[in-house]
């Protein structure tokens, strides 16, 4: 072991803890830390399980300071409630190494599992070993938006970036900055900008700090490109939007929906009109809600640059199903795919009945042998608790679901066994009797 290492910060768990992480999850909460030595933000940290914390434990793994032997290497945060990620079994000795390998197993893992797009997510966090980072691409440009204070840290910005343009030679790549985790991790409060550009041939966002954003927010308006999935082409505007620009997560279930769609088609939350486009091709007619004028604005622009006719409507989703039940309106496809409605588990009661409502308006609305595509992206809400809303919402409604494809998120957005959150997306398909 390097001196290095073995003088590194060091963090000291419960046994609940280290039973968590020897479990395979890499999160370890501020109730399970009982020391932690020599820790600053986004350090990387050894971690160690408390002495004696192992009823009756030997020494066998002890260390030379009388503690167990370490539980591997790990991301500190001074702020949020999961203090510790995990991010290897060993003590990570050289961490720049580290990222960079990770970095190069994500893209070649998009090389093997993703097929017929040029827009998928490259880095998807704990998914893909590297916690606290996002990278979506999009042709041309990466995205990327970073949730922890290690991921922040310039040195490791710096290496991420350089690993990133060399292994995925894009244009641009851009920041997309979520100021509510920002805040929970008490990151210095900064705006979606461009961090780099093939151009200028630097990293302007190595070292980012709330000053480093008004030059590029100027040249970074500019930052647009097209792509496409499955056949269809979308526009990125690459600093508008919500998420990193297109929800990616829901590509492969574009392309299951389109597949068994038909006749009359609305699309609930159609945003830039994911789903919409892709039920183009296969239904007599299609129309897109959502309440976001600008994300129809850009639906209609996908529609054109696609040759599709696409009726879009501004509306409250939950008003606008209300009055079309009562009007009697009929369809043979519908497509529901809210926002996520519970944002934590303190709001699990009313996104059920926020789902269900929107489950049983669908529902109603079905011509006999229609097709419900239904969505939810709440990590809170579990693939149970999904099921048995659309139970409930078939009860009430006096109809039959027979599921054609109980489905989750693309495969760009690896769900690990043994951290459920790594699985949040839900969509199921089902005819409706
Ligand atoms: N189906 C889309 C993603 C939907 S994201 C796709 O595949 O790309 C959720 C969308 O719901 C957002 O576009 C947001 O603007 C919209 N939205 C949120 N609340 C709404 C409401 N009450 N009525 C209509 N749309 C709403």
């Amino acid at each position: 072991m390097k001196e290095e290492t073995r003088s590194r910060p060091t963090v000291t768990i419960s046994r609940r803890g280290a039973d968590r992480v020897r479990a395979g999850h890499p999160w370890v909460y501020r109730s399970d830390v009982v020391a932690a030595t020599n820790v600053y933000p986004g350090a990387l940290v050894n971690v160690r399980e408390a002495k004696g914390a192992k009823g009756g434990a030997t020494t066998a793994g002890a260390g030379r300071h009388g503690q167990h032997s370490i539980l591997g290497s790990a991301f500190y945060s001074t702020a949020s409630e999961i203090a510790v990620r995990m991010v290897s079994p060993k003590a990570v000795e050289d961490l720049d190494q580290l990222v960079r390998e990770r970095i190069r197993a994500a893209a070649a893992y998009r090389e093997r599992f993703v097929r017929d797009t040029n827009a998928y997510r490259v880095v998807f966090s704990e998914g893909d070993f590297l916690p606290g980072l996002i990278v979506d691409r999009y042709n041309d440009i990466l995205s990327f938006q970073v949730l922890t204070q290690a991921m922040d840290d310039p040195g490791v910005r710096e290496v991420f970036l350089s690993e990133l343009r060399d292994r995925l030679n894009p244009v641009a790549i851009v920041e997309r900055v979520d100021p509510r985790v920002r805040r929970l991790e008490q990151l210095p409060e900064k705006e979606s900008h461009l961090t780099w550009e093939r151009t200028a041939g630097r990293i302007k966002g190595a070292v980012a700090g709330p000053d480093s954003t008004a030059n590029d927010r100027s040249s970074a308006a500019k930052i647009v490109t097209e792509f496409q999935m499955n056949g269809v082409c979308f526009l990125l505007d690459a600093l508008g939007g919500q998420k990193t620009g297109a929800f990616l997560d829901q590509r492969e279930n574009y392309q299951a929906a389109a597949e068994y769609a038909r006749g009359e088609a609305l699309d609930v939350f159609c945003y830039q009109g994911g789903f919409a486009l892709h039920l183009a091709g296969r239904c007599e007619k299609v129309t897109g809600v959502d309440s976001s004028r600008p994300a129809l604005e850009m639906a209609e622009r996908n529609a054109g640059l696609n040759g599709r006719e696409i009726d879009w409507i501004e509306a409250n989703a939950f008003d606008l199903l209300r009055d079309y039940v009562a009007a009697g309106r009929e369809y043979d496809t519908v497509v529901v795919d809210p926002p996520a409605f519970a944002k934590s588990r303190s709001h699990l009661g009313p996104a059920l009945g926020a789902y269900k409502e929107l489950n049983l308006r669908a529902l109603k609305m079905l011509r006999a042998e229609g097709l419900l595509v239904t969505c939810s992206c709440s990590y809170h809400v579990g693939r149970t608790d999904f099921l048995e809303v659309l139970l409930a919402a078939a009860q009430d409604s006096h109809r039959i679901l027979r599921i054609l494809d109980n489905r989750g998120q693309a495969k760009d957005h690896p769900t690990q066994l043994g951290i459920p959150e790594t699985a949040y997306l839900k969509c199921v398909i089902a005819v409706v009797s």
